[in-house]
């Protein structure tokens, strides 16, 4: 292992397993068994405020692609886990809640080195989220339920509909939440009986090799869950356009999606797609503005930025709108960048040079544009690819930074004088996965989560999500839910029953 990356773990009492698991040559999961790629390429992992080397991992062939999609189809075609007792999936998946919730602290480590996310706030929200979430979807793996219908035809007839898995899932994540990404797109699969091949991204692979050998100590049939680590472009590409896949689940940008979306449709898979977003948070004159201070630093500031639901235009009320730039920028001024290993860190870095590039050339193109810079707007001078929380005031709907995907801790504020006009500014953008209200008038409140274009509308807050609420995007932001019942739809088929009496 690098020998700063082992002072660290040092310094921040990291677990004997977390110790064990860098600086190793890591393998993919396929068919029950720890392997390497066909052609034994690896690719290097790297951590993203040291740029220290972390782990090598396998990038998988097509190859190795096919052998994963292989295994799924075998488990599934077999029975192996769709033809279990519900009490039975349900078992395995709480079994595997319970793994991950005992080794909570080792995988928010390795998922904080590889993803640079700060820890606490890894542990509260993505670890906590994702046992949740097992335990949630193992609630429903019993209460799968069809229906009876009454039915006209001529003649005497029973009528039902049954419920049944839609066999392989190709799953695909982005790398802004590795590992909760990954339970959101596997436990409702699994709960309904389907098998599955996941393909994390390849920046941000550890946290799902780890969560392998949990799968085999749970006792994951072999072939239900495969895990391959690799390049989207190709090994994603070859995946989700499988002809032995029965279902596409992705979550990552809007352009890729598209992509996606094409690969899937060439063989009438159906597909769900978690995209890109720039929400808008509209704050009224008689906002609580201390929730609104809460809600864009847990909001934009919160994992660097790269948030795909983050509140990343700030519509203000005229009368309160220098009142509320200050208090926003006056609490993301005192936010603590630094190590992601660091307890007391509230902000790390971006995921990566590329990431930090983006970030910095969208600033650049916010001066050009004639924004006001209220605060932020550089790099750190320390290593690492970190970027000041950064707020832009006076902007308006034609600028790229109000209307694009950052995807980095860059707020764009930008005034209005009627709630018609904030409805307007608000709903004028091409994505659709989230926005928020901030008022004390009910009446106003209910109008406006009406007429917002997203998939989830906040009031008084912003990002909150629950295992039982869907969430996802319209418009631009996609189409399909995670989360919630509404998910477990996506993994089921509905078969219709006729018996003629
Ligand atoms: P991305 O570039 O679209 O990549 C997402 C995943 O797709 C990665 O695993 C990537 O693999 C893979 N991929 C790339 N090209 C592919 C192809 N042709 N076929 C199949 N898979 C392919 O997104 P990202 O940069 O990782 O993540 C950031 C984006 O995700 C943002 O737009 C954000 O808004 C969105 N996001 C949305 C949600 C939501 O719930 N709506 C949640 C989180 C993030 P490689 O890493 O190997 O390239
Ligand atoms: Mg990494």
């Amino acid at each position: 292992m690098d020998s700063l990356i082992q002072k660290l773990l040092c310094k921040y009492g990291a677990t004997g397993e977390t110790h064990r698991f860098f600086g190793q040559h890591h393998k993919m999961y396929i068919n029950g068994e720890f392997t390497d790629a066909s052609d034994g390429s690896m690719s290097e992992v790297l951590e993203p405020c040291t740029e220290a080397l972390l782990a090598r991992v396998p990038a998988a062939s097509t190859e190795d692609v096919d052998r994963a999609v292989a295994a799924a189809r075998y488990a599934f075609d077999q029975g192996e886990w769709s033809n279990w007792k519900p009490a039975q999936r349900e078992r395995l998946l709480n079994c595997l809640a319970d793994l991950v919730e005992e080794n909570a602290q080792t995988i928010a480590e390795i998922e904080s080195l590889d993803a640079g996310k700060a820890i606490e706030g890894c542990k509260a929200v993505d670890i906590a989220g994702s046992v949740d979430l097992l335990r949630y979807m193992a609630g429903w793996a019993r209460n799968i339920e069809g229906s009876t219908r009454q039915v006209s035809a001529p003649g005497e007839h029973f009528a039902c509909t049954l419920k049944q898995p839609i066999g392989v899932v190709a799953a695909i994540v982005p790398w802004n939440w590795p590992f909760n990404m990954a339970i959101w797109k596997l436990a409702a699969p699994l709960a309904t009986g389907c098998t599955l091949v996941l393909k994390p991204a390849q920046i941000t692979p550890l946290s799902m090799l780890f969560f392998a050998g949990l799968c085999e100590q749970a006792g994951v049939p072999k072939g239900v869950i495969n895990i391959i680590t690799g390049k989207g472009s190709s090994v994603g590409n070859a995946l989700v356009a499988h002809p032995n896949v029965n279902k596409v689940s992705f979550t990552g940008s809007t352009p890729v999606g598209k992509t996606v979306a094409k690969a899937a449709m060439d063989n009438i898979n159906p597909v769900t797609l978690e995209l890109g977003g720039k929400s808008p948070m509209v704050v009224f004159e008689d906002a609580d503005i201390d929730q609104v201070v809460e809600a864009t630093q847990q909001s934009i500031f919160f994992n660097t930025g790269q948030v795909c639901s983050g509140g990343s235009r700030l519509y203000v009320h005229r009368s309160i709108y220098e009142e509320v730039i200050e208090a926003v920028a006056d609490r993301a001024e005192v936010m603590k960048i630094g190590f992601s290993l660091d307890p007391s860190t509230e902000m790390g870095p971006a995921i990566s040079a590329d990431q930090q590039s983006t970030v910095l050339d969208y600033i650049e193109v916010g001066r050009e544009e004639g924004a006001r810079l209220v605060c932020g707007g550089h790099r750190p001078d320390d290593a690492g690819y970190f970027v000041q929380p950064t707020i832009f005031a006076d902007c308006n709907n034609n600028m790229r930074i109000v209307q694009e995907e950052i995807f980095g801790p860059v707020l764009a504020v930008i005034p209005f004088d009627t709630e018609e006009e904030a409805l307007e500014l608000a709903n004028d953008n091409i994505y659709g996965l989230a926005a928020s209200v901030f008022t004390r008038d009910f009446s106003r409140a209910m109008r406006c989560v009406q007429r917002l274009e997203a998939g989830t509308v906040w009031v008084n807050t912003h990002d909150m999500i629950d295992s039982n609420t869907p969430f996802g995007g319209v418009k631009q932001s996609g189409f399909g839910k995670d989360l919630g019942p509404e998910q477990l739809e996506h993994f089921l088929e509905t078969k219709s029953v006729w018996m003629t009496l």
